[in-house]
């Protein structure tokens, strides 16, 4: 069976470690290099739920997206009980559960996050957003209306709402940044956008987007989907092993209306 090391490396073969933001927090994060795997819990992120989720299946390994320690969130010091990060730590330290966190490396990658987004949304002729690669810009095949945009994006992603600002002209040329992204809406507008979804987007940025259809889809939403792709990419590489997508981790933000 591969070790967490093979593991990691394959998935750095597809999301080189340079790819990640100098910020950025990736690769094999907490565990076992050495340690062979039979079952991999895959997961956009390392929550107790996930990681109870992944003891409880008998999963080595967690692969996830975004960063189990150390990032700009989840700060680590120390790894103490008396706190959710160290309580959390220690449980995957405990049941030797190994994490592999895949994040913006994953974002830029080709077939990565942004282009699974890009690819769910129907966009075609996909390019870059960005010098960091972040993001996707691309063409449906069709033009629509923004009414049937909005119901397209949320039944492709399996959005139970979303935040939009209407720039009053139809969808056509959209651009797409998984997760946090509102920081490209510039980006978007100079290369012509007429749409762009994200997620994360605050009150002035919804403000200041003018001349563009600026959709939120939520962060899980936007991200998610990718978890099917690092599914598929280990189950070519490594056929023996056993790939389990999370089924406890959904979004925890709710629309109440
Ligand atoms: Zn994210």
């Amino acid at each position: 069976m591969p070790t967490v090391r093979e593991i990691e490396q394959s998935l750095y073969a597809w999301a080189p470690r340079d790819l990640a933001e100098s910020w950025d927090n990736v690769g094999l994060l907490v565990g076992s290099e050495s340690r062979e795997v039979r079952r991999v819990l895959i997961a956009l992120d390392v929550t107790d739920w996930v990681a109870e989720e992944a003891i409880r299946c008998g999963a080595e390994l967690i692969v996830a997206h975004h960063p189990v320690m150390n990032c700009t969130w989840h700060k680590v010091q120390s790894v103490v009980d008396d706190n959710a990060q160290g309580r959390l730590l220690t449980k995957l330290l405990t049941h030797s559960v190994s994490a592999i966190c895949m994040h913006t490396n994953l974002d830029a990658a080709e077939g990565g996050v942004n282009d699974v987004l890009a690819k769910k949304l129907g966009l075609e002729g996909l390019s870059l957003l960005n010098e960091e690669k972040i993001g996707r810009v691309g063409t449906l095949k069709c033009e629509k209306s923004l009414e049937q945009f909005l119901q397209d994006v949320i039944q492709s992603l399996g959005c139970q709402g979303l935040r939009y600002r209407d720039g009053g002209i139809p969808v056509r040329k959209v651009a797409v940044g998984g997760g946090a992204c509102a920081e490209y809406i510039p980006q978007a507008i100079a290369l012509g956008c007429d749409t762009f979804v994200t997620a994360d987007v605050k009150y002035h940025d919804f403000l200041d987007a003018e001349g563009i259809n600026l959709i939120d889809a939520g962060h899980f939403e936007t991200e998610n989907p990718v978890c099917e792709a690092v599914r598929a990419y280990l189950a070519e590489r490594f056929p023996q092993l056993e790939l389990v997508l999370s089924t406890t981790h959904k979004s925890v933000i709710k629309y109440y209306m």
